[in-house]
């Protein structure tokens, strides 16, 4: 992990997951906290060798690479502040794995660190629009798509974007980048694209000036991987079971499911694809035979 300085007043520290950071007045707010109590301590530590002070905790959204460090920021007494729904899921973390294994009450091994954070209770929600916290006047954003309340951050002409879109080589890497909303993910990047800043930070990859390109690049791997799907239904009669053209979509973009956690992420951004695509009129979802069918 590396502090790296976008101006006098915002920084992040760039890893697998970035936590952003704000100062201002001798007051710090860091943006999300990393996957567990040794990422935060990292950038606690990185903090404190730089006398940079921390009072305040932005969570952007409830996925636990974003949160999973809150409990132990909670613990120290900085002040916790989240999206309302996004707060809800932090503070009942078993929500993602129950919601991943269909409602029901989760395998054993859904329940580890990479779908189930640490609970912890946040201690404001934040609304979309401008908040004042501290000396802080931010403009929070409310980015859905990745994840339904999903919130970004806007200091000093700069976004904290947390998963609104990924990095270059974080969605090279991904391929099917985790989504739950298609409509609102474009939606999202395509109003991002459009809002005056300086410069952005993802959750995943490094701070650019010149995000435009990025942006379009997301956009075109979500339109790409829905016209692969109407493709492949379209190659099997226009008629395939769900789960079958789960199996061919992810087959044909070369994905190896190495965990039943990681195919049911892949499975989610599939069915918000599906989601999508019916609703544009583009497939029909119906339920036949006790299977539901997907076709044209
Ligand atoms: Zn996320």
């Amino acid at each position: 992990m590396e502090l790296k300085k976008i101006n006098d007043n915002c920084y992040y520290m760039s890893s697998a997951v970035n936590i952003g950071y704000i100062v201002k007045d001798n007051t710090g707010m860091l943006i999300d906290t990393g996957i567990d109590d040794s990422s935060i301590k990292k950038a606690v530590k990185l903090l404190s060798e730089e006398n940079l002070p921390l009072n305040y905790c932005f969570i952007t959204h409830a996925h636990t690479d974003h949160f999973g460090g809150a409990s132990y920021l909670k613990k120290k007494g900085i002040r916790l502040c989240a999206p309302k729904v996004e707060k809800a899921i932090m503070e009942n973390p078993l929500l993602e794995p129950l919601y991943l294994w269909n409602g029901a009450f989760p395998l054993k091994e859904l329940r580890n660190k990479f779908l189930e954070g640490k609970p912890v209770e946040v201690d404001e929600f934040c609304s979309p629009g401008n908040m004042e916290i501290g000396p802080f006047h931010l403009e929070i954003l409310h980015l859905p798509g990745h994840s339904i309340g999903q919130a970004g951050v806007l200091f000093n002409d700069i976004l904290f974007a947390a998963d609104a879109y990924f990095g270059r080589e974080a969605l090279e890497k991904h391929i099917v980048p985790f989504i739950a909303d298609a409509q609102q993910t474009i939606e999202t990047l395509e109003r991002l694209k459009s809002l005056p800043y300086e410069g952005a930070i993802p959750g995943h990859g490094e701070f650019e000036r010149e995000v435009k390109s990025t942006l379009e690049a997301n956009i075109s791997v979500h339109k790409e991987l829905m016209d692969l799907v109407l493709e492949i239904v379209e190659q099997n009669e226009g008629k395939l079971s769900f789960d079958n053209l789960l199996k061919k979509f992810l087959d044909e973009n070369h994905i190896q499911s190495g965990s039943i956690g990681q195919y049911l992420l892949y499975r989610t951004t599939f069915t918000a694809y599906i989601t999508k695509l019916t609703s544009d009129g583009l497939v029909k979802t119906v339920i036949e035979d006790n299977q539901i069918l997907i076709s044209q």
